[in-house]
């Protein structure tokens, strides 16, 4: 059976086939992305024989929602389990009039970066565009129907550009009309840096903004943090970066998280600002969120607003990452394929 959220569903061909009149498949789209229905029973402006005779050629979900975790912030965690038992979480996060969705990519995660949750077993597979646009769904049935998803930022479980293909399709999906309507430019991809893929990017014209998680200024540094920089080390993810920005005219934005004692240091910081200060690019701080069985440290306040001077004073526009729902373990770098059992 067809997966109706699989972009290459058929859903046209199948309303053609069935001698129906084509705008049953945009109403058909408008009860999956605009609305909180969750079965075919309840699309109730379609005759109940259509709806019976969509349930026998189509399959709407394809996970179950194992766990539903709820933070005093807003922020909303849901653990998927898929027909295969595989599970990965996503997030909904609640800022203001802002609605963003954090999404994952792989079930796990073979980038090893030392101190993330989402890599600790590995990858097991790629996610299909089906399953990432039905996260979105599941997160969209959270809110109240008058409410939209306003961003998608791809920085859940995952290597996004070790699964691009599936990904620009689900994103596709979700910045088309007939889809969320969210503009390409509130969405961000996040990446560790595989300089090939990134280059694939701008060859296609995207608009999304692209994140690169860099974490150290030197290669030493980010060999030991983020294994996978020994492939291509920093200069090569730079570059590709750099091209981004001029093919896209998107404003880059460099994520580092602060690891106490390890990359949080005065020199650390000076050797960011030389990389970043020429770059027109955001740097996104993000302290340490505490991962189980893990050995990192947070950086206090004080430390954190130190290493901010250093790079401000050179000129580079720095955030710090306030840290959300990371109660229910749903901040950056916390989501896992099983819930932490806390005795
Ligand atoms: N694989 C992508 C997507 C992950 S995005 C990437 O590497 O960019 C999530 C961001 O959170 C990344 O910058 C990641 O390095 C960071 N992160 C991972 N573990 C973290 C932790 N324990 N505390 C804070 N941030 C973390």
């Amino acid at each position: 059976m067809s997966h109706i959220l699989q972009p290459d569903s058929q859903l046209d061909h199948w309303v053609a086939e069935q001698n129906l009149p084509a705008f049953r498949a945009a109403q058909i789209r408008r009860w999956l992305f605009a609305s909180r229905a969750e079965s075919f029973a309840e699309m109730t402006n379609l005759p109940l024989p259509l709806r019976t005779e969509l349930e026998g050629a189509f399959q709407w979900w394809t996970s179950h929602v194992a766990v539903h975790k709820q933070a005093e912030d807003g922020t909303e965690k849901l653990l998927l389990e898929f027909s295969d038992q595989q599970k990965i979480e996503c997030v909904l996060l609640r800022e203001a009039e802002r609605r963003t969705i954090c999404i994952s990519t792989q079930v796990g995660c073979g980038m090893g970066c030392v101190f993330c949750a989402s890599g600790l077993d590995g990858v097991v597979r790629n996610l299909t565009a089906g399953e990432i646009i039905e996260q979105m769904l599941r997160l969209r049935r959270l809110m109240p129907e008058e409410e939209r998803i306003s961003h998608i930022v791809v920085m859940g479980m995952g290597e996004p550009l070790a699964n691009l293909e599936n990904l620009l399709a689900a994103l596709k999906v979700a910045a088309s009309s007939e889809g969320l309507g969210i503009s390409p430019r509130r969405m961000t991809i996040s990446t560790v840096g595989l300089p090939a893929a990134m280059r694939r990017l701008s060859q296609a014209g995207s608009q999304y903004n692209l994140a690169v998680s860099l974490h150290a200024a030197n290669d030493t540094l980010r060999n030991e943090l983020v294994p996978v920089n020994a492939k291509s080390g920093l200069e090569a993810i730079l570059a590709a970066a750099d091209e981004y920005f001029e093919a896209s005219g998107r404003r880059l934005t460099f994520e580092y998280v602060l690891l106490g004692g390890i990359n949080d240091r005065e020199q650390d910081a000076q050797q960011l600002a030389t990389r970043l200060r020429s770059r027109s690019a955001l740097l996104n701080l993000i302290p340490y969120n505490p991962v189980a069985g893990l050995p990192y440290r947070t950086p206090t306040e004080d430390a954190v607003a130190r290493f901010s001077a250093v790079l401000t004073a050179q000129g580079v526009n720095v955030q710090i990452r306030r840290r959300k729902g990371s109660r229910i373990d749903a901040a950056c770098g916390q989501l896992r394929r099983m819930p932490v059992t806390t005795a």
